[in-house]
């Protein structure tokens, strides 16, 4: 199955500097949710190209009331359904240190943190050797602070719509990352085809 990250989608319309990117720009880089609209019409044109056929998993989406609706509309349209609503709960704090430290290698994408995961070699990416490395311009303890904000204003008021279909699973995202790991793989392999 492939990820499809609104995030990772918006991020490429900022750079390309295309009318969606220009619009969701300042809201991502204050930490806001960029609009139900946008979204919705984004992931409707994704998940119907053929890489997605045989599944998808989302990330970051739905992230709204609204979009969670839009969502189910959209399945019912193109006769899918979701298997499965994965929570990771970690605690705010420890979510902030985790993000406001957190780059990745500009050429092969290998994810490193300021204070868990430095590279072997300071300067240099372990997996590829590069030398440059990018953060997330809203990857910052301000910013990191309105996305939590948003996060418990406007997305965790779609939990108790996935805990009423009971396909909602919470996995412990404060465990290490191999129980963690080994936990989602657990959920996964529980879906019957
Ligand atoms: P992420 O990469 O999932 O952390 O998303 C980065 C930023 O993109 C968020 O802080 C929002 O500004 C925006 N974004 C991503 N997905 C959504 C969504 N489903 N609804 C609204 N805004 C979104």
């Amino acid at each position: 199955m492939i990820q499809v990250s609104t995030g990772d989608m918006l991020r490429a319309e900022v750079s390309a500097g295309s009318g969606i990117g220009l619009q969701a720009n300042a809201v991502m880089a204050a930490g806001g949710l960029v609009s139900d609209d946008i979204l919705v019409r984004m992931l409707a044109s994704r998940i119907t190209r053929p890489d997605c056929l045989p599944g998808f998993i989302l990330d970051g989406f739905p992230r709204t009331v609204p979009q969670a609706d839009a969502l189910d509309a959209m399945l019912a349209g193109l006769g899918k359904h979701l298997d499965l609503v994965i929570e990771l709960a970690v605690d705010d704090a420890a979510l902030t240190d985790r993000i406001a430290g957190r780059y990745t290698c500009s050429n092969c994408g290998e994810g490193y943190h300021d204070n868990f995961q430095m590279p072997l070699k300071l300067g240099a990416c372990d997996r590829c050797g590069g030398a440059a490395f990018t953060r997330r311009a809203d990857d910052n303890r301000e910013t990191v602070g309105a996305r939590l904000a948003a996060y418990h204003a406007q997305t965790a008021p779609i939990l108790p719509h996935y805990r009423a279909t009971g396909k909602l699973k919470q996995v412990d995202g404060m465990a290490d990352i191999d129980v963690v790991t080994a936990s989602l793989v657990a959920l996964l392999d529980g879906v019957q085809d």
